[in-house]
């Protein structure tokens, strides 16, 4: 379905620099670690580990980025999908504080990955806008801004209506402003993780999707339909493309279809709409999300589907939600449409764990344009051996979806649509 998706429509394609075709695998290669999947995850797993000196091996069913992490918001939030004040209230202060300091280094890593190896992405951190939809919306912000406090985090604050207003012109109650959020193009970002990675010694190889994964003795034999790589280890960072190669992990996620759409350039080039250049997003569960582009549009992310077929017109699909958070933009040129698929667990934690030489992290829950980076880093810690960072997040890994695979679609369908139905109805 992801072919279906429009990838080649999309704003980062059009911006993005140009990328090197890498050769499809063709016979057979050995390596200390094979990696399925060239997003974030796996990048930076490849690019983690060839720095610790291991032979990596990547293998990308299609182009490098061309998954979640080249068509995502770009949007830079700090912390994981489950919030502060959940955290506190599930994990409790030790153990809660130390997953999300975790999770907001996640941030500094992409920064750090961004200046050391010198990637042109148009990083941007100009601070994470949440904005409130009901007014007791207010309430759940506040509470969030003192749990995270309590977990170490000075950087949010409770915006009321007026200052919300101001930072975007949009309708809203008020807003939580992260200072430590940002924005970022996250397909160039990508594609210079993957420049990184090769430049640390990690092999890239396009076009070469897994087919199977065998166990053998001593570790895993990576497949495709023209060769294969005998590896120690295997790590597995397809997120909602992994699909049937490993049933197992694959039925820990749920993919939902998400569409934007980026505007003709605006004539004031958006700074009439969010003056402090900020990403944005609303407190509505099927969630809004938009920021300017540094070539003068509004990137406007909304409006789930859990049909599997994505919409005949994307940018129609997308339109009244944009025009319900903008009504001045009725109208408006819409020059780029796309879609993803989100990996959500049923916990919104992401699911990082491992079963003998076979590891993964994905299900980010729409949380993992920074996350991912982590992700891959602790996989590369866990594979060679230190897995004190890797741990914490495994020993808190989301149920399964009840049903598995075959089921977990329609079951969740059901529970997201009365959510939906709740954001309708106030
Ligand atoms: C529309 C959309 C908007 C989003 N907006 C935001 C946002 O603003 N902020 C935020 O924080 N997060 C956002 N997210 C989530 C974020 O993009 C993802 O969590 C993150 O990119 C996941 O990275 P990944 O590397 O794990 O997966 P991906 O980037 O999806 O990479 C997985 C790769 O694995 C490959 N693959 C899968 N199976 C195989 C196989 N068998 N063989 C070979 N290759 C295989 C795929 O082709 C793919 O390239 C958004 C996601 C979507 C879809």
């Amino acid at each position: 379905m992801n072919d279906a998706l429009a990838f080649a429509g999309s704003w980062y394609a059009a911006t993005a620099q140009p990328s090197p075709l890498r050769p499809a695998l063709a016979g057979e290669a050995r390596a200390d670690v094979a990696i399925v999947g060239g997003g974030a995850t796996g990048l930076s797993a490849a690019l983690h580990l060839a720095e610790r000196g291991a032979r990596v091996v990547l293998l990308e069913g299609g182009r490098i980025g061309h998954g979640a992490s080249g068509r995502n918001g770009g949007q830079i939030i700090p912390g994981l999908r489950l919030g502060a004040a959940d955290l506190l209230a599930r994990f409790g202060q030790e153990r809660g504080a130390a997953l999300f300091q975790l999770a907001l280094s996640a941030r500094d890593l992409v920064v750090d990955r961004i200046a050391r190896h010198d990637i042109a992405c148009d990083l941007t951190l100009s601070g994470h806008l949440l904005t409130a939809v009901r007014p007791r919306d207010l309430d759940d912000f506040a509470h969030e801004a003192v749990a995270a406090a309590r977990l170490g985090y000075a950087g949010m604050a409770v915006l009321d209506a007026a200052a919300a207003r101001a930072a975007v012109a949009s309708p809203s109650h008020g807003g939580l402003m992260d200072a430590g959020g940002g924005h970022f193009h996250t397909l160039n970002y990508t594609l210079g993780l993957a420049r990184a990675a090769e430049a640390a010694g990690a092999i890239l190889h396009e076009a070469s999707p897994v087919t199977r994964l065998e166990r053998r003795a001593g570790g895993v034999t990576l497949h495709t339909d023209a060769g294969r790589v005998v590896a120690a280890q295997a790590i597995l960072a397809g997120d909602a493309l992994l699909g049937p190669l490993n049933g197992r992990v694959h039925s820990r996620i749920m993919p939902v279809a998400n569409y934007i759409v980026t505007t003709d350039v605006l004539p004031d080039g958006g700074a009439g709409l969010i003056p402090g250049n900020q990403a944005v997003s609303d407190s509505r569960f099927v969630v809004n999300y938009f920021r300017r582009t540094p070539d003068g549009r509004l990137m406007f992310g909304g409006g789930e589907r859990y049909s599997p077929r994505p919409p005949a017109d994307m940018a129609a699909f997308v339109r009244p939600f944009l025009e319900r958070s903008f009504p001045m933009l009725a109208g408006v040129g819409l020059a780029h449409a796309w879609g993803g698929l989100v990996s959500i667990t049923r916990s919104r934690l992401p699911d990082l764990g491992r079963d003998g030489p076979v590891l993964w992290a994905h299900g980010y829950s729409g949380q993992g344009a920074v996350l991912s980076t982590l992700g891959g880093a602790l996989l590369a810690e866990a594979a060679t051996g230190d897995a004190s960072r890797f741990a914490p997040f495994a020993a808190i890994a989301p149920p399964g979806f009840p049903g598995g695979a075959l089921l977990r679609g329609p079951l969740h369908v059901l529970g997201m649509l009365w959510y939906a139905l709740r954001d309708q109805i106030g």
